[in-house]
């Protein structure tokens, strides 16, 4: 499965704005923004001004950055989106959220969504007592996302769990620390996803 492999952290740099790829380091005076704010190679500092589109491609990149999806499959996202009932850029976001990495980042059991996608790749989580490998799966309300049995003595694992006991999961997800498995109570809905984007933008550009 394609995915992004490049040095992180001049996403961020490119995009002006934390998007929090790294876990811990994001949160400590390490981050690369914190330390050069300023779009990344040799004509990073120059002034720039910015077309409408310019804008509008900067927001679809900053989406599809934070989530870690690839083009094409972005472009699957809002096609589906726009299928749907209601906002289409809401119901980009909403389908963005329900992947089961990002679900896995939400209850605390990853530090990053880069990671949690690791882990989902590497079979430490179940949905509704399966195993399930795929970082893409859409929950569903009523799924139940639980750490694999035999995942829970790796030391990492471990690690997570405690962190996911000590977190607090948006308002659409519950988590039962006891057991180490949350719940999809509910979609989420747009102010309970905390992105910084103006979702609008990217309808606009796939409007063109
Ligand atoms: Fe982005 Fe995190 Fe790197 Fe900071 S440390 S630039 S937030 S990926």
């Amino acid at each position: 499965m394609a995915r992004y492999t490049e040095a992180r952290c001049r996403l961020c740099r490119r995009e002006g704005v934390k998007l929090y790829l790294k876990g811990d380091r994001c949160y400590s005076n390490r981050c690369a923004i914190e330390r050069r704010n300023f779009p990344p190679g040799q004509h990073g500092r120059a002034r720039r001004k910015f077309t409408e589109y310019a804008v509008q491609l900067r927001e679809k990149q900053k989406v599809r950055r934070i989530y870690g999806v690839l083009e094409a499959q972005f472009r699957n996202y809002f096609e589906k989106a726009e299928r749907q009932r209601g906002i289409t850029g809401e119901n980009l976001l909403r389908l963005l959220e329900r992947r089961l990495d990002n679900v896995v980042y939400r209850l605390g059991l990853a530090a990053s969504r880069t990671e949690a996608r690791q882990l989902v790749r590497h079979g430490h989580f179940k949905v509704n007592g399966r195993k399930v490998t795929i970082p893409s799966y859409l929950v569903r309300v009523g799924d139940r996302v639980s750490v694999a049995e035999g995942s829970r003595e790796s030391l990492r694992v471990k690690e997570l769990i405690e962190r996911a006991a000590q977190t607090t999961p948006p308002a659409w997800l519950s988590y039962d620390a006891e057991a180490a498995t949350g719940e999809v109570v509910a979609y989420p809905t747009r102010d309970q996803i905390d992105v910084p984007v103006k979702e609008q933008l990217i309808v606009e550009l796939y409007s063109r």
